[in-house]
């Protein structure tokens, strides 16, 4: 398999360049160069596979020879080592839990395997690389935890300051070894401005290989399509229809998704569920894409302004605006109507929501389901990782995991950053 540039298709890597480069030279992002179905029977014997059989037989063409076999199956079944449980709260209403991994988020997955990957292209200590990475909130500790004691791989975080929860900060700045978090005094976007334009600073590419681990580094991107077939196993047999609503920042989570569908998975719609940073809700009312400097919110996780996974999305329905709106609508939300959804979830059903889930829960009940359709909701974080907006919202008390335990009372370690110029110091020291 190889993948090309969007912004030029002649420029093609093979997977193992794709996750070491991160982002193409002309600064575009890598796409499969094709995505062939799945057959038929992998669809009708779904739930008589367990899921690393699943994903394995997902990602083997993205993957395509660098990984052999054996390795890209133990690579799977490390990387999958907890489970991801549809959860029924309301007829015809399901959240798929994606929370049950080391760091309590959804970005568990990809990062891992992305780290297992870089790993295994390593193992020779041939391609040392710098994995730079801007975190709205959870890619940090998600990165964090996966690339832990990687053997030829130093991570840098940037994260805005003050602007992610503090389980979330804990989570990025207390691992030590191969980890270095860096407190950037401004907003998301500012991060990952100032970490594209590190990739593209020949000053600092020549003394590091630098790579991305946002959800523009396909081995992040990709993995996540696995959710939905997992998901698909376990309601496929109520016969109905799905929709999928997907609490959306970057737009790489839900762009996976319709990768599944491209490979044969039966999904009827596919709901972008946005907070006030809404550039893609008013794309797809007024066809013009204009980004806008991202709010905060307190579904920080997706306070993305300008979502780089969107022209891949684009990409996936050829461009074409009609046929994108067939399959794909998107709601935005505020924090008010975000709160209110976590106290109705939760007087009526029991069930706790974080924000960002709250969130695609509202996008489900946006969108007017038949009769016989599925709605499944992606809960992407552990209420816990939100916990005083949670408590204060639902006026209850949480238990705390022991996932997150280990870390809150670490002492934190950052660097503070307030430039590109303080970014390039730090990168060439
Ligand atoms: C990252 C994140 C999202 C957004 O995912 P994208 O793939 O960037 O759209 C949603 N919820 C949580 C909790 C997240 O951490």
């Amino acid at each position: 398999m190889q993948y090309y540039s969007l912004n030029n298709n002649a420029h093609k890597v093979t997977f193992s360049e794709a996750v070491i480069k991160g982002l193409a030279p002309d600064r575009g992002l890598y796409f499969p160069e094709s995505i062939t179905p799945l057959p038929k029977s992998f669809f009708e014997n779904i739930e008589t596979l367990d899921n690393v059989e699943i994903a394995y037989q997902a990602i083997q063409q993205f993957v395509g020879n660098e990984i052999p076999e054996t390795e890209l199956r133990d690579i799977l079944a490390d990387v999958l080592s907890f489970d991801f449980p549809v959860i029924e709260i309301e007829d015809n209403i399901a959240t798929l839990e994606l929370f049950h991994g080391p760091t309590m988020a959804f970005k568990d997955v990809g990062a891992r395997f992305m780290a297992r990957c870089l790993g295994y292209f390593n193992k020779n200590n041939e391609n040392q690389v710098t994995v730079l990475v801007a975190t709205s909130g959870d890619t940090g500790g998600a990165v964090a935890n996966g690339f832990l004691g990687v053997k030829g791989v130093d991570v840098v975080i940037l994260y805005p300051s003050g602007k992610v929860s503090n389980i979330q900060e804990k989570q990025l700045t207390t691992l030590g070894q191969n980890i270095t978090a860096l407190e950037v005094d401004g907003v998301f976007d500012d991060c990952q401005d100032m970490v594209k334009t590190a990739f593209l600073d020949t000053s600092i590419t020549e003394h590091r290989q630098l790579t991305s681990a946002n959800s523009i580094n396909v081995a992040r991107w990709i993995p996540q399509l696995f959710y939905f077939l997992f998901a698909y196993k376990q309601v496929k047999s109520k016969g109905k229809d799905i929709v999928f609503s997907v609490p959306s920042g970057n737009f790489g989570n839900i762009c996976a998704g319709i990768v599944a569908h491209k490979l044969g998975l039966p999904v009827k719609q596919f709901i972008a569920s946005t907070n006030i940073n809404d550039t893609v809700v008013r794309y797809l009312k007024t066809s013009k894409y204009e980004p806008k400097p991202s709010k905060a919110t307190i579904s920080n996780a997706m306070d993305v302004g300008n979502p780089s996974n969107f022209i891949r999305i684009q990409n996936l329905f050829n461009n074409n605006f009609e046929n994108l709106k067939d399959l794909f609508s998107a709601y935005s939300f505020d924090d008010y109507q975000t709160k209110q959804a976590m106290k109705t979830v939760f007087n009526n059903t029991g069930y706790i929501t974080d924000p960002h889930g709250a969130i695609g829960y509202l996008g489900l009940k946006e969108q007017i389901l038949d009769t016989n359709d599925y709605g499944i909701f992606l809960e992407t974080a552990h209420p816990v990782k939100f916990l005083d907006v949670v408590e204060e919202t639902i006026e209850t008390t949480m238990d705390i995991p022991s996932q997150i335990q280990k870390v809150i009372n670490k002492e934190k370690k950052s660097i503070k950053i307030n430039s590109y110029k303080t970014l390039k110091e730090f990168l060439l020291k």
